[in-house]
């Protein structure tokens, strides 16, 4: 019995049905309530014999930053996840949290209001430094983000993400650049995820 999490049940549904599937060497980072993911090489999910393993969000990229549940602080999640953006958008706008993924998505992120652009460029380059810290890691071909933040295709915030990740003095490696993409399956992917065996 293998130790399947949400972010690995989404990654096996996006490697076998979705935006991973004509790729051997995948990373799939599922940003969402926090930040979890799978790696795979030469087509095999790694999967450590004790333990979930692979803890993306806990990476810290910010030392003595800011305290995370996991008891650790600066970890990637308490900067990068969706729910953290979401806190501090609320926070500058001085409204209630409680607004729908796409109302943030559609009427909040307005590039024009100075507080807003600069949660959501703070907000871009921490999430492009976890990103690159995992390609430098695995160099995959492909990187998929899932979880909620797979819906902001065609938003600005993806393409100012997509444009950092691209830029050569973000990574080790200055002349393979991964595809990026948003996972296929969006939300659904865990659901569909937690039926396939390793
Ligand atoms: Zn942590």
């Amino acid at each position: 019995m293998q130790i399947k999490n949400d972010s690995k049940c989404a990654a096996l549904a996006e490697k076998h049905y979705g935006s991973m599937r004509d790729y051997d060497d995948c990373v799939f980072i599922c940003i969402g309530t926090g930040i979890g993911g799978a790696a795979f090489l030469n087509g095999e999910m790694l999967v450590p014999k004790r333990f979930s393993g692979f803890e993306f969000g806990h990476m810290v990229i910010n030392k003595g930053g800011r305290q995370c549940t996991c008891g650790k602080r600066g970890c990637f999640e308490t900067y990068a996840s969706i729910r953290a953006f979401r806190n501090k958008i609320a926070e500058v706008l001085d409204i209630d949290n409680d607004f729908s993924g796409q109302y943030l998505r559609e009427q909040l992120l307005d590039f024009n209001n100075e507080k807003v652009k600069e949660v959501v460029y703070q907000f871009i380059e921490d999430l492009s430094i976890g990103v690159c810290n995992l390609i430098d890691l695995f160099e995959p071909e492909i990187v998929v983000l899932g979880g909620s933040f797979s819906y902001y295709e065609g938003n600005p915030v993806y393409d100012r993400l997509l444009e950092k990740i691209k830029d050569k003095n973000s990574r080790f490696n200055k002349n393979a650049i991964p595809k990026i993409e948003l996972a296929k399956l969006k939300n659904d992917a865990g659901i569909i995820g937690a039926t396939i065996r390793i």
